[in-house]
């Protein structure tokens, strides 16, 4: 790195040897399990590579994704087209490019997928009763358990291979009953599939796994202990199992390195702090405030008081905190470094071209991409 990328702000670096040991701790709390990397969570060339040469799946939604993981080297036999929202001509080009797997949840993708993608595998999505999670799908996506079940019948008679149900129980999920529950949803419609003599090859139990920010989430072990249970309690025997994680195997391996533009005590009485990243250039998931990054500036130590934390740009919703409490130095002054912590997962691919003239964060990597 040169000087002046040294000193670039704002920046997101990613660890790469953190991501390899994210991905193998994975593996080992859930041996049986097939890994399927959510792209979209950090679609970094490096990151691509390193969970490539790992032996991990990619869960893709769009042609830009599929076409960044072939450039990269990946198989397209180990691409699934997980995005339940495609255009015909979207999926006759996965299909031309390699890609023999696919997600839906209605009847008319799955004709769509019929049509353009003869004879490939499929899961279909369904909506989980699942608690809400921290950053929630609400229900965009998935029918029921008895629409999935009958879609994937009817996928069969389509000459389809049907992979089987699949669910997702929202991002940043901190209740590890969840799976529990979305696991036995997934075994009833998987019973009911062998009964029609269809072989159900695996269960996607989707993403969702999280990882702690300023609010400490539940361990992995944790997590899986309730899976490796749910699993073995109610899947029939035979049934595979698909994880999807994004954040899980990068939120913790970036960092964000910004700068505070400026401080005021604004007319509401409040001390606001406005830093070189915001919302439209990586901070995304502080929408509704969902996500309480953590902050380390060169003053900790300092007295600290509450702060507003707001972006850069000229956009009244440019705020990343104002109801969650913030505490920061009393002697935080301009230009004064700050650093974000877990911010691997859901920042740069967020951050917009060059909304109000300010670039997308650019990524750097530290770390060996091979072991
Ligand atoms: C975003 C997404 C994931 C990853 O979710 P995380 O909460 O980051 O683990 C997995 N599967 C699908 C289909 C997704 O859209």
């Amino acid at each position: 790195m040169t000087d002046r990328n040294v000193l670039e702000s704002p920046r997101l670096v990613i660890e790469l040897n953190r991501v390899r040991a994210n991905y193998r701790a994975l593996r080992a709390a859930l041996p049986a399990a097939r890994i399927r990397f959510a792209v979209k969570a950090s679609p970094v060339p490096e990151i691509i590579r390193l969970l490539n040469d790992e032996g991990a799946e990619f869960d893709v939604a769009s042609i830009g994704e599929i076409e960044l993981c072939l450039v990269h080297g990946v198989d397209p036999a180990v691409l699934c087209y997980g995005n339940p929202i495609k255009k015909a001509a979207d999926i006759a080009r996965a299909y031309a490019l390699g890609v023999r797997r696919y997600a839906f949840d209605t009847e008319d993708d799955l004709l769509r997928i019929v049509e353009h993608a003869p004879g490939v595998e499929v899961e279909c999505r369904f909506l989980a009763s699942t608690p809400a999670s921290i950053t929630p799908f609400g229900t965009k996506f998935g029918c029921t358990p008895g629409e999935a079940f009958r879609l994937l019948v009817r996928a069969r008679d389509l000459g389809l291979i049907v992979a089987g149900p699949y669910f997702h129980v929202g991002s940043q999920q901190t209740d590890p009953t969840a799976w529990r529950i979305g696991i036995e949803q997934a075994a009833e419609i998987s019973k009911a599939l062998v009964d029609k003599d269809i072989e159900v090859r695996s269960v996607n139990i989707g993403g969702g796994l999280p990882i702690s920010y300023a609010t400490a989430a539940p361990e992995l072990g944790e997590i899986a202990t309730v899976v490796n249970t749910a699993v073995a309690e109610f899947l029939p025997a035979g049934a595979g199992v698909v994880v999807e994680p994004g954040r899980a195997l990068v939120g913790n391996a970036g960092t964000i390195h910004a700068e505070v533009i400026g401080i005021r005590n604004a007319p509401d009485g409040r001390r606001w702090v406005y830093l070189d990243i915001g919302r439209y250039n990586g901070m995304a998931e502080t929408e509704n405030e969902y996500i309480a990054y953590r902050f380390v500036t060169e003053r900790d130590g300092d007295p600290v008081d509450e702060a507003v934390v707001a972006g850069p740009t000229c956009d009244g919703d440019d705020v990343l905190y104002q109801r969650t409490k913030v505490l920061l130095p009393t002697s935080l002054r301009a230009g004064d470094r700050i650093q974000i912590l877990d911010t691997g997962a859901y920042t740069a691919s967020y951050s917009s071209v060059s909304f109000n003239g300010f670039p997308p964060l650019t990524v750097h990597v530290s770390g060996a991409e091979r072991e």
